[in-house]
């Protein structure tokens, strides 16, 4: 069937008047800042003391932005006699967002927990190289990432929880004096006792007092 002359231009009068008569939702940003969602893919913040330098996040990195410089460190033993280790010291840490795609494969292999999302969005920059940014700047992002929300009342405790609950209960109970083990002043105090001698307690209430005659002597006087 042939459209009728006019409908279109009909419907679109249409949805011009309905639309003219709801209540504007425009968001007057930059004057009001935007309500983002928790897991909003930001920028991305780095907790530089959980990265060990293990490379997995620049190596599994799709775009190859991610730019890490380290040096190896020798740390004396911690026992006489002990072995030296050696252990990786980040010197460079730098995403190039102009680059990035934004994928969170960075975020989600790294095995320590080092990087994290930031709803964090205003870092435009007028030239496209200043889009590489380095580590004191990761850093500064991870102050804004938001807490993790909630445990659902079911769900299992976090296992990193569990044993530090564990290491923290070890310590208390180190640190404790044994129950069954009495008190110094305690101890003292029973030191000073005089020691009866050893025998049944009938034996020890018989014996006569200092001074006093026993019964055989009384009788001879
Ligand atoms: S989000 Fe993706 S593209 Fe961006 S740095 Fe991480 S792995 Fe690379
Ligand atoms: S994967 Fe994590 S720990 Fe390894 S280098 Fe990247 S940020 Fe550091």
């Amino acid at each position: 069937m042939a459209p009728i002359p006019g409908s279109g231009l009909a419907k679109g009068l249409a949805v011009t008047l309905r639309t003219m008569t709801k209540k504007s939702v425009t968001a007057q940003y930059p004057d009001n800042q935007p309500d983002l969602p928790p897991r909003t893919r930001g920028v991305i913040g780095l907790f530089e003391e959980n990265c060990t330098v293990c490379m997995l996040c620049a190596r599994e990195c799709p775009d190859w932005c991610i730019y890490i410089d380290s040096h190896k460190e020798t740390v004396p033993a911690a026992t006489p006699g002990g072995r030296e280790r050696s252990r990786n010291v980040l010197d460079r840490f730098a995403i190039d967002f102009s680059l990035c795609m934004y994928c969170g494969i960075c975020i989600e292999v790294c095995p320590f927990d080092a990087l994290f999302w930031s709803p964090e969005f205003e870092y435009a920059e007028t030239d496209i190289r200043d889009l590489t940014h380095e580590r004191d700047k990761l850093r500064e992002w991870m102050w804004t990432v938001p807490a993790p929300p909630a445990l659902d009342p079911g769900a299992e405790e976090p296992k990193e929880l569990v044993t530090a609950r564990k290491t923290a209960d070890k310590l208390a109970a180190q640190q404790a004096p044994p129950a069954s083990e009495p008190h110094a002043d305690q101890q003292a105090r029973a030191a000073e006792q005089p020691t009866l001698p050893q025998g049944d307690s009938k034996q020890q209430t018989d014996q006569p007092e200092p001074g006093r005659p026993t019964p055989g002597q009384e009788g001879a006087e």
